[in-house]
């Protein structure tokens, strides 16, 4: 990998995690701060890159996180830092709905080339994740005359309130902030680990049970869309099985509905693929974006089939911000060092070191009942020691988390039951961090679990 200028590829502790300054901070971020944004781990951050986040007392940590799978390409990855620099010396703004400009543009055509399958494709720039989902939306309910939205248990789509609607879990994401959005109906997933009759059964029957609670509760003909996140993100990264995506998309196509990839996670090289879609060799009718984008800068996309996305009249989709020149700009540079570094494959060589690393440790502790994921987004469900209780156990997985963070490696949880660890690590990590990251959290459970 390319070396970081400036930051050191070394893990460093100079002070308890988080130190005295980052204490500072914290408590003037308490009286500042809305008590609802809460933050996982309270070390201010000051530098990153590479696989390193330097804080504000000199503590260098190990980064799991990528920001939660936004820091793809790295933390002020070279390229992005160079096209933003000079595209914010440029313009800033002028609102592409007033008065365009090439980025946007070059965006759009590298979205449209990158994304699975061959046919026309357009594409529109938005600023966060939960605002392409809601266009998504918007686009297929205005092309299909349909009404209705179908998504999963375990979900994660965002926290606007159609967004909200969306998303499976309520606490933190929907607690006390109904009534949500209407015409959204909810399915089972094909959650193998979990499923009650066993991970050889799941395929089948999670399809037919897709196919009957659509057919039976919402009705084919009032569908507009089927939205599922080809690996669940905040549900615990969720894999369904092999060729279930597959049959979802044949159906979905066999009877007019559309298939809408919520690929924000999953997206930009992070699963092994440019896309995740591509494993399961789906081609989706649209696709959202957003996270791994643009190396750090809010930007988000849907890409869709050109009738799809151009049925929608003129001045129906936009926004003030949506597609701005340096997020543009940033986009371009991530997608440009994705390409020129082949990233996906630099994914697939972090699968290929850590998956065995996490199944030898799940062979030592019962407590581990599950590995699973796939290129850097990988993960491990705990539960209360060995048997088919398979009971969750988000204690021990809130004392293991943070147990790395006082180690100085930032780890974040996930999951429906709270009960995840999910490893996101930027894709410009050094492999001797990956090893010792592992070591750490290998050190939480021997002394944890
Ligand atoms: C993060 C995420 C979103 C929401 O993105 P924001 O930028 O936080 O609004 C939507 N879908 C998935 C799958 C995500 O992981």
């Amino acid at each position: 990998m390319r070396p970081t200028p400036g930051i050191e590829q070394r893990r460093m502790l100079r002070t308890a995690i988080p130190g005295p300054r980052s204490a500072e901070l914290h408590a003037r971020k308490s009286a500042a701060v809305s008590a609802g944004v809460s933050t996982g781990l309270p070390v201010y951050v000051e530098r990153a890159g590479g696989g390193i986040l330097v804080d504000v007392d000199g503590n260098q940590l190990i980064d799991f996180g990528s920001g939660i799978a936004v820091t793809t390409v790295g933390n002020a990855a070279p390229r992005v830092v160079e096209r933003v620099q000079e595209q914010v010396a440029d313009f800033t703004h002028t609102c592409f709905m007033v008065t365009p400009y090439a980025e946007y543009v070059e965006v759009a055509e590298a979205l449209n080339e990158l994304t699975p399958g061959d046919h026309e494709k357009r594409s529109a720039l938005f600023n966060s994740g939960a605002e392409a989902v809601e266009n998504a939306v918007k686009i297929a309910r205005s092309y299909s005359g349909r009404p209705a939205i179908v998504a999963f248990d375990h979900a994660y789509h965002g926290r606007t309130n159609l967004t909200m609607a969306l998303t499976a879990k309520n606490m933190p994401y929907k607690h006390r902030f109904g009534p949500f959005a209407n015409e959204v109906y909810r399915v089972p997933m094909a959650y193998p680990y979990r499923w009650p009759t066993g991970p050889d059964h799941c395929a089948d029957e999670a399809f037919e049970l897709f196919v009957s609670q659509l057919h039976a509760q919402v009705g084919e003909e009032n569908t507009a869309a089927v939205i599922i996140e080809p690996i669940q993100g905040e549900g615990g990264f969720i894999v369904p099985p092999p060729g279930y995506l597959k049959r979802v998309a044949s159906w979905c196509r066999e009877n007019d509905i559309l298939l809408i990839a919520d690929e924000i996670q999953t997206g930009f090289c992070r699963t092994g693929d440019w896309f995740a879609s591509e494993h399961e060799r789906i081609v989706p009718d649209l696709i959202t974006t957003a996270k791994g984008i643009a190396g750090g800068l809010p930007l988000a996309a849907v890409t869709g089939r050109a009738e799809v996305m151009d049925a929608v009249h003129g001045g129906g989709l936009g926004g003030t911000y949506g597609g701005n020149p340096v997020a543009c700009a940033a986009a371009l540079g991530a997608i440009e060092t994705m390409k020129s570094d082949d990233l996906a494959r630099r994914a697939r060589d972090i699968e290929a070191m850590v998956v065995p690393r996490l199944r030898r440790l799940a062979d030592k502790h019962s407590e581990i009942g599950d590995v699973r994921g796939r290129g850097a987004m990988l993960a491990i469900e705990l539960v209360t020691g060995p048997g088919p209780a398979k009971t969750p156990d988000p204690a021990l997985t809130a004392k293991i988390n943070a147990a790395c963070h006082t180690a100085g490696l930032v780890t974040l949880t996930a999951g429906t039951y709270g009960n995840v660890l999910r490893f996101l690590p930027p894709l410009s990590i050094p492999d001797d961090l990956l090893v010792e990251g592992l070591d750490i959290l290998e050190q939480a459970f021997t002394e944890s679990a």
